[in-house]
C-alpha cells in the first residue's frame, strides 16, 4: 500500500512510515527497517520517490545482466572444459561486447522505444465515458400535482459529486469553471469514497427512522443492503435530489478532513486507504457482486485476536487458492498453477489488502493509539464503514491544469506510473479542446458542448 503513495507526496510517505513502524515495530526485522523503512521513499521503491512517468525500476538492469550471462555461456560452449575457460576475463569482455553490439543503435532491434506513453489501453474507456456523459438525458420532470412518480437516473458519480477549484485554490461551482481554458483543480471521488459516503447517509437515515412503525419505513433500505455492492450502486443511480445533496455535503466534509496528517486515533492502514492511490481492478464490480462485500462486524481485541484472524484468512486463502489481490498491473495471473507447489510457496499469492485480505483482518477496527483517549472520531473512517471496491486505494483523484506552464498533473496511479492518465484526456478534451487523432468524424465538439451542459446542470442542482 505504501508503494502506491503518489509521486511527490513525500509528506504522506513520512506520516505513513511513522505509523507503520509504530504499529508493526515488533514484527519488522531491523534490517528491513533500516533498508526499506528508513524514511527515504527511494529505499522502499514505489511511486513516491520518483517523478511521474519516470522509470526507476532496476529490473531492466537485472535483465541485461542475464543476457550477458547467456552470451558468456554461449562463448564457453565450444570449449572442452568450459568451467576452466570461464575464468579467462577475455571471454567475459567478449560477452559484454556481444551484448553491447546487440544493444547498439545500429543493430538494436528494440531501439525505438515509445517516448510518449501509449494511451491504447485507456483511450476507448475514457472516450466511452465521455460519450455517455454527452448522451445523458435526465428523466422527464414530473409535476408535483401528477400521480406519476418522479423517475431518477443519475449521472456518473465521480463527475456528479466532483469538486472544483481555481488555480488559486478557491473553491468554485463547476459551472463557473468547466470547459474554460484556465488553471483548474478537480477532485473526483473514488468509487470506494463515494459508496462509503452513500452508505453513511443511508445508515443515518435508517437510524433516524428506526423508531417509526415498520409500515412507515418503506423508503428506508435494510441494513444488509448497505453491505451489498449491487444494492448500493442501484441506490446511487436512483438517489433523489435531497439525498444527493446529503451525499455531496458528506463528501465535502470528507474532503476537508483528507489532510496529510493522521487524525488522532486513525489507524495507519485506514490512513493509507485514503491517501495512497490505486484504481480498482477492471472487473471489480462483477467480482464484488459475486462475493458480497462483508465488513468486519465483530470488534476484536487488539493483538492476539487480530493475529488469529490473519491466520484464518491465510488458511482460507490457501484452501481456495484465490488470485492475489496485490497484483500490480504489470503482473498477469498465470492461467494454471502447477499442482505440486507446496503451500509455503503460495504465501506470496495471499491477498494483502482489499476485502478478505490479511490487512483487512489485521486492522479490524484495531487502534494503534498510544493510550491517549481523545480521538477525532468524526474525522476519519473506521474499517467497517468503508466500502472497499476491488483493489482500490485513495479517496480523491485530484487533477490539476496550470494554464501558465500548460502542464497537467494527476495523483492517480496511472499518472504516477506513466505520467499520463484518463483524467489528462478529459482535461485536454473539455478544457483545451484537444481531441485524440481519429476522433474528428464523431463531431467531438458537439459532444463536448453537451457534456459541459449536462455537468453544469446536474452538478449545479447539488449546490
Ligand atoms: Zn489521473
Amino acid at each position: 500500500m505504501m508503494s502506491n503513495i503518489p509521486c511527490g507526496d513525500v509528506e504522506t510517505f513520512k506520516v505513513a512510515t511513522k505509523g507503520v513502524l509504530k504499529k508493526y515495530e515488533k514484527h519488522i526485522k531491523p534490517y528491513v527497517m533500516s533498508a526499506y523503512l528508513n524514511g527515504n521513499p527511494s529505499c522502499l521503491g514505489g511511486y513516491c520517490s520518483k517523478t511521474p512517468g519516470d522509470m526507476t525500476s532496476t529490473q531492466g538492469c537485472e535483465a541485461r545482466g542475464g543476457e550477458i550471462k547467456k552470451a558468456h555461456k554461449e562463448i564457453m560452449e565450444p570449449y572442452d572444459d568450459p568451467n576452466m575457460e570461464s575464468r579467462n576475463p577475455l571471454h567475459l569482455i567478449g560477452a559484454v561486447a556481444r551484448d553491447a553490439a546487440f544493444h547498439s543503435k545500429a543493430s538494436n532491434p528494440c531501439g525505438k522505444f515509445a517516448v510518449q506513453p501509449s494511451r491504447e489501453d485507456i483511450i476507448d474507456d475514457v472516450m466511452n465515458d465521455l460519450r455517455y456523459l454527452g448522451e445523458y438525458t435526465p428523466p422527464k420532470e414530473v409535476s408535483a400535482s401528477s400521480r406519476r412518480v418522479q423517475k431518477v437516473c443519475n449521472l456518473s458519480g465521480d463527475w456528479l459529486y466532483s469538486f472544483w477549484e481555481t488555480g488559486d485554490g478557491e473553491e468554485v461551482s463547476p459551472d463557473e469553471i468547466l470547459g474554460k481554458q484556465v488553471s483548474i483543480k478537480s477532485s473526483l471521488p473514488s468509487t470506494s469514497c463515494l459508496l462509503s459516503s452513500l452508505k453513511k447517509v443511508k445508515m443515518e437515515k435508517i437510524e433516524d427512522m428506526a423508531g417509526l412503525p415498520t409500515e412507515a419505513q418503506t423508503s428506508v433500505p435494510k441494513k444488509e443492503q448497505l453491505n451489498d455492492i449491487k444494492a448500493l450502486t442501484r441506490m446511487l443511480t436512483i438517489l433523489p435530489l435531497d439525498e444527493r445533496k446529503e451525499v455531496k455535503a458528506h463528501l465535502a466534509q470528507k474532503r476537508l478532513y483528507n489532510t496529510v496528517e493522521r487524525h488522532k486515533g486513525e489507524d495507519v492502514v485506514m490512513y493509507l486507504y485514503r491517501r495512497a492511490q490505486r484504481d480498482p481492478v477492471k472487473n471489480a464490480y462483477d467480482e464484488m457482486c459475486n462475493s458480497k462485500y462483508i465488513p468486519t462486524k465483530t470488534k476484536k481485541k487488539k493483538g492476539k485476536a487480530a493475529m488469529e484472524r490473519i491466520e484464518e484468512v491465510v488458511d482460507a486463502q490457501l484452501e481456495h487458492d484465490k488470485d492475489a489481490g496485490e497484483v500490480e498491473e504489470v503482473a498477469t495471473t498465470p492461467a494454471s498453477r502447477p499442482p505440486s507447489r507446496s503451500p509455503s510457496y503460495k504465501s506470496e499469492e495471499i491477498q494483502i489488502d482489499g476485502p478478505g485480505g490479511v490487512l483487512d483482518a489485521a486492522t479490524a477496527d484495531v487502534n494503534d493509539d498510544d493510550g491517549d483517549d481523545s480521538v477525532d472520531e468524526d474525522k476519519f473512517e473506521r474499517r467497517g464503514d468503508r466500502v472497499i471496491f476491488g483493489n482500490e486505494l485513495g479517496d480523491w483523484r485530484e487533477t490539476s491544469y496550470d494554464s501558465v506552464t500548460r502542464r497537467i498533473h494527476c495523483n492517480c496511479k496511472r499518472f504516477s506510473y506513466f505520467g499520463d492518465c484518463k483524467h489528462c484526456v478529459c482535461v485536454e478534451i473539455l478544457h483545451l479542446e484537444q481531441y485524440p487523432s481519429g476522433m474528428a468524424n464523431e463531431q467531438w465538439q458537439q459532444i463536448r458542448t453537451k457534456i459541459i451542459h449536462n455537468l453544469k446542470i446536474q452538478c449545479g442542482k447539488l449546490k
